[in-house]
């Protein structure tokens, strides 16, 4: 799905071809370009995901493509440069699953060096259907809704952001500014 480059990886300016040698730049030992100074910053890798939740059950999809193959996740997919993050997640439910959403809040932020799906920093929005027919689309071979007591066996990131939902709606707080 996602090849994330390492700085060693990264051997020749992409501003005028010229080797990348190392130098320290802005506190750290990075690829710098031994013609033109253009330093090689790794950015994060940012996915959004949405979880929309209807009638008390959570939307999920079964991914096709590795990694984590077959387990069930929620809509989405990687942002891109100048992309609105939740046009995006809108976006990536609508390809997947045939449902058009709305946003309902930001539910979590989870990031860590390396994640399943091979992104940085995961998004993951509260949304609601508005629209659409369920059906599963594009890179997702099976798209349903589940209760949350009887959940397929998931991707890290999704049960890490389920818990912690059922956990607040267990306790009867919602998040404030929704
Ligand atoms: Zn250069």
């Amino acid at each position: 799905m996602s090849e994330n480059l390492s700085p060693d990886d990264i051997r020749f300016c992409i501003r005028c071809g010229s080797p990348l040698v190392s130098r320290l730049r802005a506190g750290k030992i990075r690829p710098t370009c031994s013609s033109c100074g253009w330093t090689y910053f790794p950015d994060p890798k940012v996915a959004v995901t949405v979880m929309v939740v209807s009638q008390g059950r959570v939307l999920l999809i079964q991914r096709v493509n590795p990694p984590q193959e077959g387990r069930w996740a929620f809509p989405g997919g990687f942002l891109d440069a100048g992309e609105d993050p939740q046009e995006a997640a809108i976006r990536e439910c609508l390809e997947e699953t045939g449902l058009q959403v709305r946003i309902t809040e930001l539910l979590g932020a989870i990031g860590r060096t390396q994640t399943p799906i091979g992104a940085h920093l995961v998004l993951t929005y509260g949304a609601e259907v508005i629209g659409g027919t369920l059906q599963a689309r594009d890179d997702a071979g099976q798209a349903a809704f589940f209760a949350p007591q009887a959940l397929p066996e998931l991707a890290f990131e999704s049960s890490e952001t389920i818990r912690a939902y059922l956990k607040r709606e267990a306790s009867g707080q919602r998040t404030a500014g929704r």
